[in-house]
Order: structure tokens, then C-alpha cells, then sequence
């Protein structure tokens, strides 16, 4: 079975047990949140995110008020999630961008969405996929995991796997093969103990059997009495 054979049939199976794979951040269809949003959402989960970002827009309604926005109010309510002052400094930064140079409009090409400072190519498929329905690998940490157990990478940079992805994941299922492959890394294919056991996936799987192959928290340690 060559590559894109077995990635057409991961995808095959991914649509069929996650059919309402998604964009988990909550984002109430304005599209520039989602765009602030995914650049908030960087080394944390989409679950804390969505947890602080209705204080943010809160505070800062409009994207002209968060665009002239004093940093330290703005890295007090994203605290939270890590990296603040450099995602305060981006997500004011994109504001802005798009204020001055767009007049608010978020952009749908990936050339333009790239000049958004603290915008990479991971938020622009985002934005791409999901508000404007094109084509879109969303590399984040799950596909990057899961792309490299399932073989259809060697590759750790992003943007290599993103190249090496779409050789073998046609253009009109790129999207949901993004937010499926998300999915199951959540729930299945876990970074710390994958249930290789329960993946309906696992007999393509050229590292079936690694949740096996791992020690278990406290083992080999001396039972305490
Ligand atoms: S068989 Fe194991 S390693 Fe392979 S996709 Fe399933 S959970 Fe992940």
C-alpha cells in the first residue's frame, strides 16, 4: 500500500468517527477573533482559550479598541495562557494591521494573511478553512504528532509536514483531515499514552502498539506499603 493510499484510507475512517470534526475555538463567527484567537491559542489548549477570550472582548469590543490597547491591560486578562507579553504584543500588533490596512476586513489569501504580524502559516489555514472554506492543513501539535506516527512525514518543522500532507490529502478534504487528525490526537492518539488498543486505525498504523510499548506512570517503582 503506497502513502497516499493509506492516508486516503485515514481519512476514510477519521470522517467516519469524528463526522463533526471542527474548529474548537469559539469565536461567535466574527472572523478576526478567530484569527486572535488562534494566535492566542499557541502552547495552550483551545479549551483555555475559549475560557479567557470573552474577557478580552469584553474589555475590548470593537478591534479599534483592542488595536489602541495599553499592553499590560491586555496581558492581564491572557496571563493565563502563557506567553503573554509576546501574544499581547501580536494580537495588538494583528489588530492594528488589520485596522490600518484593511479596514478591519481579515484577509483570504495566504500571501496577505501572512503579513499580519504574529500571524504563520498555522493561524492563516485556520482562518483559510474555516472562514473562508478553502482548502487548509492545519498543522498544530496533534497533526504534527500524528502525521509522524502514521508515517506520512519525517519531518518536525511544520511547514515541511504541511508540504508532505498535501501530496497525499486531496485538496477538498484537507480541512476536516486537519480538524479529524485533531480529534483523534485528543481523544485517541494522545501524545503521553496513545490507546492504540481502541484505534480503529491500528491495523495501517505503522506504530500500532506504542501505548503499550510505554511504561506506565509508576512503574517499576517499589509498591509503597
Ligand atoms: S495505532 Fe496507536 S500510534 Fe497509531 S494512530 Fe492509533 S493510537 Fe496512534
Amino acid at each position: 500500500m503506497t502513502r497516499r493510499e493509506r492516508a486516503v484510507l485515514v481519512a476514510d475512517e477519521l470522517s467516519r468517527i469524528y463526522p463533526d470534526a471542527r474548529c474548537l475555538l469559539d469565536f461567535g463567527g466574527v472572523p478576526h477573533r478567530l484569527l486572535l484567537s488562534t494566535i492566542l491559542s499557541a502552547q495552550t489548549t483551545d479549551d483555555s482559550v475559549n475560557r479567557v477570550t470573552p474577557l478580552l472582548w469584553r474589555a475590548f469590543p470593537r478591534l479599534e479598541d483592542l488595536a489602541s490597547a495599553q499592553p499590560g491591560k491586555v496581558e492581564r486578562i491572557i496571563h493565563p495562557l502563557g506567553f503573554f507579553r509576546n501574544k499581547a504584543r501580536s494580537i495588538i500588533g494583528a489588530a492594528s494591521w488589520l485596522v490600518s490596512r484593511t479596514g478591519g476586513r481579515v484577509p483570504d489569501t495566504m500571501e496577505e494573511l501572512l503579513e499580519i504580524p504574529g500571524v504563520g502559516r498555522k493561524t492563516a489555514n485556520v482562518v483559510l478553512g474555516t472562514i473562508y472554506g478553502k482548502p487548509a492543513l492545519i498543522v498544530d501539535t496533534h497533526v504534527r504528532r500524528l502525521s509522524l506516527r502514521m508515517g506520512f512525514t519525517v519531518s518536525e518543522d511544520p511547514d515541511r509536514i504541511e508540504k508532505d500532507l498535501e501530496k497525499l490529502v486531496p485538496p477538498e478534504r484537507r480541512t476536516a483531515f486537519s480538524h479529524q487528525m485533531g480529534f483523534h490526537g485528543r481523544r485517541v492518539c494522545t501524545a503521553r499514552s496513545p490507546k492504540c488498543g481502541s484505534c480503529t486505525i491500528s491495523s495501517i498504523c505503522p506504530k500500532k502498539g506504542l501505548g503499550q510499548e510505554r511504561p506506565q506512570p509508576g512503574a517499576g517503582r517499589t509498591p509503597s506499603k
